[in-house]
């Protein structure tokens, strides 16, 4: 049963690249399906001068190529509003809240409102502040403050950001967006864990030997140098979406499945997340950077050679690394991670690789023991599972083979499935956290992260280290043959191992 909601909403940064791309395309969604019909206003601000009936003109531009009709676009696109608005200029939010007033009586929107920060992190804490001294906020229905990455730049920032916001909202009304959590598989983590006693019950360290993630990009850095040369892989992807993942697969399950209980248990495993020394990040942490190279007669350019990045740039573009999970669950059991830019294929998989049958009964080819069962999850683009197991190999004697059970979403649901930011906004409308980040976990991640980065800084590296294709510097293939295993995803061998077992 699809229920309308209410609500008004406030985008801050209506002209950039996340309203235009994201924020409208999933609104109209939302409106197409029925949650959003009557009562619902935008008012999206920034400092460009425009009319409301530019802003409408933009906003059906953005969702052409999925709208019903042209009529059906222009009645979605009459709830929008434009207000040209500086965040730091405090008389522009009076002008705002009585639009807000207006707005609320005219669609009856019952005091609900939700401010979307999709601007630069260095203003989330000046609006959050001005937001509620200029009476923004309502006392009859929801308030609620969704903010875009990234949340500080390491522990310290994000901490100062944390209680700037929070002098103005509680935990409760603030929904820190984390996309990947809005991803239709990563979100079926929790379901194949929970959902099967089968793997429930192997999920621990007595049948798990390793667990690896790869979060791959195909692309550079393009447009964003200015932006990424101050982050790098290890705080715009690591410090995130590649730990949200790991606090999914790694925690206990909750006792129902609500976000309260369940980001409670994403708490307690980041914060079990083993703290590395200086020594032990170099033994367990890989960065890398892109160099210049030749694809199929193309030059791609090194990522020092980017537009906006600096020459002798010091910036990863790629990090492996193993962490372990001090608990009972996990002690001993390896967790790998890799990411990166400019690497062979796009792609998000996870790979659970079971230890190996206590006794082997079956002759192998070599001699060879049997290869490990693997679940594997594919997060995108295909989305799916897969299971390898052992088989016998059809004909004569018990030749013991590996099979793969596999279970794709096709083409056609994945494309109808609903997109990341429209279930996100979704939930966000419901008053749902549960794929948002509490404050707990991005404390923890960060704590975890700076180490690295901490240990990094003391030591400059002989950059570029990768050619653009591979799948990152040998160190990463590395980091897991001394430990006697190998990344299960490997879509190239660009870089050839030579070093002797
Ligand atoms: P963007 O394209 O640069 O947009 C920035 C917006 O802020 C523009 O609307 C700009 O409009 C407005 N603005 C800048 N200074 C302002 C001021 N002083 N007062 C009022 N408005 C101001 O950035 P974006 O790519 O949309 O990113 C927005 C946020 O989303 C960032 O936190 C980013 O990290 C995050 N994010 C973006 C993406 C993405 O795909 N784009 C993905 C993940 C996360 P005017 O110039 O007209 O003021």
């Amino acid at each position: 049963m699809i229920e309308e909601k209410k609500a008004l909403f406030i985008i801050f940064g209506g002209t950039g690249d996340l309203a235009n791309r994201k924020l409208y395309p999933s609104l109209y969604r939302l409106f197409k399906k029925g949650y959003l019909k009557e009562h619902f206003a935008v008012i999206g601000t920034a400092r460009r001068e425009w009319s409301d009936e530019y802003y409408r003109e933009i906003v059906i531009s953005k969702i052409e190529d999925l709208a019903e009709s042209e009529e059906h676009a222009k009645e979605f696109a009459s709830h929008f509003y434009y207000q040209s608005h500086n965040v730091k200029d405090i008389e522009h939010y009076k002008t705002l809240q009585s639009l807000a007033e207006r707005l609320d009586t005219t669609y009856q929107l019952d005091g609900n409102r939700m401010f979307y920060l999709a601007m630069s992190p260095n203003f989330f804490g000046i609006i959050a502040e001005n937001i509620k001294s200029q009476q923004l906020l309502t006392e009859t229905g929801f308030n609620r403050l969704v903010i875009e990455k990234p949340f500080g730049n390491d522990y310290e920032s994000a901490l100062k950001l944390n209680d700037h916001i929070r002098a103005s909202f509680n935990e409760n009304q603030i929904y820190r967006i984390d996309h990947y959590l809005g991803k239709e598989m990563v979100q079926n983590i929790s379901t194949i864990r929970f959902g099967n006693h089968l793997i429930e019950s192997m999920w621990n360290n007595r049948y798990i030997n390793n667990i690896q993630i790869t979060l791959s990009e195909a692309l550079g850095v393009e447009e964003r140098g200015g932006y990424y040369d101050t982050s790098g892989a290890l705080r715009d992807m690591v410090q995130n979406h590649i730990l949200q993942m790991v606090a999914l697969l790694a925690m206990e399950p909750p006792t129902v499945f609500r976000d309260n209980e369940i980001r409670q248990e994403k708490i307690k495993a980041l914060r079990a997340l083993r703290l590395y020394s200086e020594e032990e990040v170099r033994t367990n942490f890989v960065r890398g950077q892109y160099g210049r190279s030749t694809i199929n007669g193309e030059t791609l350019s090194g990522y020092c050679e980017e537009t906006n990045v600096s020459e002798n740039s010091q910036t990863e573009t790629f990090v492996a690394g193993k962490l372990f999970i001090d608990n009972y669950r996990w002690a001993g059991v390896p967790l790998y991670i890799r990411t990166g830019k400019r690497l062979a294929e796009k792609g998000t998989q996870i790979d659970i690789e079971f230890k190996n049958v206590p006794h082997q009964l079956f002759q192998t080819a070599n001699d060879q023991p049997l290869p490990p069962n693997i679940l594997s999850i594919f997060i995108s683009p295909t989305e799916g599972f897969a299971l390898q197991l052992n088989a016998k190999k059809v004909g004569p004697g018990v030749q013991p083979e590996p099979i793969n059970l596999t279970s794709s979403h096709s083409a056609e649901t994945t494309a109808n499935s609903p997109e990341a930011y429209e279930k996100l906004i979704l939930d966000c409308l419901n008053g749902d956290a549960t794929n948002f980040t509490h404050w707990d976990e991005v404390a923890a991640s960060w704590k975890f992260v700076d180490r690295i980065r901490a240990a990094w800084d003391t030591a400059e590296i002989e950059f570029p280290n990768y050619p653009s294709g591979s799948m990152g510097p040998i160190e990463s293939m590395h980091l897991l043959k001394k430990d006697g295993f190998n990344w299960h995803w490997s879509p190239v061998t660009t870089i050839k191992d030579t070093t002797e077992d």
